[in-house]
């Protein structure tokens, strides 16, 4: 473990208010004494000064002064390291920050990697691994509710829910091992049904988590949507009515493909990641190769898909094609155009019987209900071009996530780094294979070989057991200064 200390800018490099450079380690007053003058340009002794003080002054680097700034002193145990600490507050622009950053490399301070005091407060066990990980999807964050959730992970929400389950696996492979060792020794025997009902239990716990990491991925890579149908039904016209106004999370988004550019928006809560089907946002080439086998393709890769209709013509072989193909699961269907007179139905599509009806006999047979599926497409009207109808359609996709149709999670998101997420998948594979054994009455053995080894995984879940190579990949991720 490193013990020197380390500094970093820690807000964004460009034009602000302020600008903080942080450090960390136990040179931090030592260092910071021989650059650091009061107002009267005296040194002072910071290592004296109480915790959490704030002190107004100048940073200098032999007679050049580098920055009029507020130093913040915290001191370890109490800081976000456990460390001694200090955060210097300076004018918020390039210059004075590099120049304030550049007088703590001459005296010794080493810049820090990315996440290194994240990483310091979990090896100096401040916060554990999930938590680490709470702390760059607060920072990543791209709505409130992944804001809020990644908020209640931080605070150890996840810690404890995580603590309990391994700790029912824990005793669980204490009883089983006593029944191992001692078969004789008075102690119950082992009830099958009761352990099996226990396992499964235990099974439907990791499986809550599992889903609770789907959730957590979509909050903080944003769900992919698609918009889909023919020419001119409406689908640039209800990319930019969603762009539009406070929905637009601007942010660049890792892994865009100049293949396949997509937009963030924000519709309660959920950040959404359009995929800009339409190529509004795409060279024209590109737009002449769209086609059905393009639209096959984002049908797959999409999370939800938002197929568009316009309403004021007659349905047309194309639609029917793209309404037989979309999974009905995840589809929902927009109506457009309803400023116009309605030619897609001869009656009006929201009154109870008539157009659901009508609506049926227009659809392809296998959506009608015949051959076990059932005729269920959620729809919403709209006029792109007055308005009309968007913010009933963005209740209904929230509805649908909430619902749990796009995925399998259950209100509970959690954020995981992929480690932690792939030892979560190996327990839970081994908590299974425990019920298998269990089921099929396997000596007790087995039950128990698997449990420790979900044991372990577990384990690597919170950071206990995790390699120093693990461990920079995870914090790999992080910020600089974070
Ligand atoms: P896309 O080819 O599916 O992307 O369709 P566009 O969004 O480019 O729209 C095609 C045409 O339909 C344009 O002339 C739009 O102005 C028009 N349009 C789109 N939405 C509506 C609507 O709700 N009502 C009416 N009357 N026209 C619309």
């Amino acid at each position: 473990m490193k013990n020197d200390t380390i500094c970093a800018i820690s807000t964004p490099l460009g034009r602000g208010g302020i600008g903080i450079v942080r450090l960390s380690g136990p040179a931090t007053y030592p260092f910071l004494e021989r650059i650091f003058r009061d107002k009267k340009g005296k040194p002072v002794k910071l290592s004296r000064l109480p915790s959490h003080t704030v002190k107004y002054g100048f940073i200098r680097e032999g007679t050049q002064t580098r920055d009029e700034v507020l130093l913040t002193v915290m001191k370890g145990p109490r800081s976000y390291t456990r460390e001694d600490m200090a955060e210097i507050g300076c004018h918020g622009g390039l210059v004075p920050l590099k120049g304030v950053l550049r007088a703590l490399i001459s005296v010794g301070c080493r810049l820090a990697e990315p996440g290194e005091f994240t990483r310091r407060a979990f090896l100096s066990g401040r916060i554990d691994l999930t938590q680490a990980e709470a702390v760059l999807a607060a920072v990543n964050s791209r709505t409130e509710t992944g804001f809020s959730a990644a908020l209640n992970q931080l605070q150890g929400r996840l810690s404890r829910a995580l603590a309990e389950l391994e700790e029912n696996v824990l005793s669980f492979l204490a009883e089983i091992e006593a029944e191992i060792e001692f078969p004789e020794d008075g102690l119950p025997k082992s009830s099958g049904s009761s352990y099996r009902k226990r396992i499964s239990g235990i099974c439907r716990k990791a499986e809550e988590f599992i889903a609770g990491a789907e959730e957590g991925k979509i909050l903080e890579e944003g769900l992919k949507v698609a918009i889909l149908g023919r020419p001119n039904v409406g689908k640039s016209s209800l990319l930019n009515i969603l762009l539009a106004e406070d929905r637009a999370i601007v942010t660049d988004i890792p892994g865009t493909t100049r293949d396949e550019i997509s937009e963030m928006v924000n519709v309660s809560g959920w950040p959404l990641k359009i995929i800009d089907t339409a190529g509004i946002r795409q060279p024209k080439d590109k737009i002449e190769e769209a086609g059905v086998s393009r639209s096959r393709t984002w049908m797959k890769a999409a999370d939800l898909i938002l197929l568009v209709l316009d309403r004021s013509k007659p349905l047309q072989p194309e639609d029917k094609k793209l309404l037989a193909e979309v999974n009905l699961e995840k589809t929902i269907l927009v109506i457009n155009k309803t400023d116009l007179p309605n030619k897609l139905f001869p009656s009006p599509l929201s009154s109870p019987q008539g157009g659901e009806a009508r609506i049926k006999e227009k659809l392809p047979s296998t959506l009608r209900g015949e051959g076990g599926v059932g005729w269920e497409f959620t729809r919403v009207e709209i006029s792109a071009l007055k308005g009309h109808g968007i913010k009933k359609l963005e209740k209904t996709i929230a509805g649908f996530i909430s619902e749990g149709k796009v995925f399998s999670g259950g209100g509970n998101p959690v954020f995981l780094a992929l480690e932690q997420e792939t030892a979560l998948k190996n327990a839970f594979a081994d908590l299974q294979k425990t019920a298998v054994a269990l089921k099929e009455r396997l000596p007790l053995e087995f039950v128990a070989a698997d449990l420790k080894r979900a044991v372990g995984y577990l384990g690597r879940l919170s950071g206990r057991q995790i390699s120093e190579e693990v461990l920079d990949q995870i914090f790999s991720r992080f910020c600089l200064g974070k």
